[in-house]
């Protein structure tokens, strides 16, 4: 059975009593409503990685990942972060790829293949995002160009490391802007990009890989979009920053 897991993006948010308030109410909420069947995994910025992992403490079902990591493993790269310090830190995931990396920061398919990579070898679980632009969506090419995303940063990968990628579906167009993919559109992509990785590595190793729908997820939508069948979970940015609507999310399920 897939990992069902609600991860939520901080972004560029939070000082650092706001991120600690928000993790503690969540580490409390799961327990007291007894969350035990999702994982939950919270990617505050850097700065926060260490604190969060100690509130987070010895709950079994919450994990804390960082938004992004260097494709380089150590060195002199001032202001970057390396996946094996990450893990020195405890740090169990990492978000790669997000759609703002790739467009703000110019962060290309070949250069996310190295950062997965990096990731693996320090025994970070890779959170990889892949989605398309407004402009892609209507010309209705975005089924091939979400599909070219994951060979080009992916397909190196052996099936055993690829088992151990999770990957988000965030359509561009959804992300902050309040629209979110209908449950059929997300349903459509996640089955596409699971027969996609089937090709490669056979259906065992695609059924085995969760696959997040990422684009204005809130408690509102969320329950329609978790029942559909390849939909594994949840990248949540803007509703992650609340702690009830992050946990009402992932009691969706
Ligand atoms: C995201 O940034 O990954 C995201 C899905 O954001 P939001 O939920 O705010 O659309």
């Amino acid at each position: 059975m897939r990992k069902k897991i609600i991860a939520g993006n901080w972004k560029m948010n939070m000082t650092y009593e706001e991120g600690q308030k928000l993790t503690s109410e969540i580490v409390q909420m799961a327990k007291d409503e007894n969350l035990d069947g999702v994982t939950l995994v919270l990617n505050p910025p850097f700065p926060h990685l260490y604190v969060v992992k100690k509130l987070i403490g010895g709950t079994s079902n919450i994990f804390v990942g960082a938004q992004n990591c260097s494709d380089k493993e150590s060195g002199a790269y001032t202001g970057e972060v390396s996946a094996p310090i990450l893990a020195s830190f405890g740090v169990d995931y990492v978000i790669i790829g997000h759609s703002e990396r790739r467009e703000y920061f110019k962060e290309s398919n070949e250069l996310l293949a190295t950062k997965v990579k990096q990731a693996l070898a320090a025994g970070l679980t890779p959170i990889f995002c892949c989605g398309e632009s407004l402009d892609i969506r209507e010309a209705g090419t975005h089924e091939p160009n979400v599909k070219y995303q994951l060979t080009d940063s992916l397909f190196d990968l052996s099936a055993e490391e690829i088992s151990k990628v999770v990957i988000a579906y965030e359509p561009i167009w959804a992300i902050g802007t309040g629209k979110t993919a209908t449950a059929e559109q997300a349903q459509e992509m996640h089955y596409a990009l699971r027969k996609h990785l089937a090709s490669k590595y056979g259906k065992e190793v695609a059924d085995s890989i969760s696959i997040l729908y990422g684009g204005s997820m809130k408690p509102s939508n969320a329950a329609e979009l978790l029942s559909k069948p390849d939909v594994d979970g949840g990248l949540i940015g803007g509703a992650s920053l609340k702690s009830r609507d992050f946990i009402d999310i992932a009691k969706s399920y």
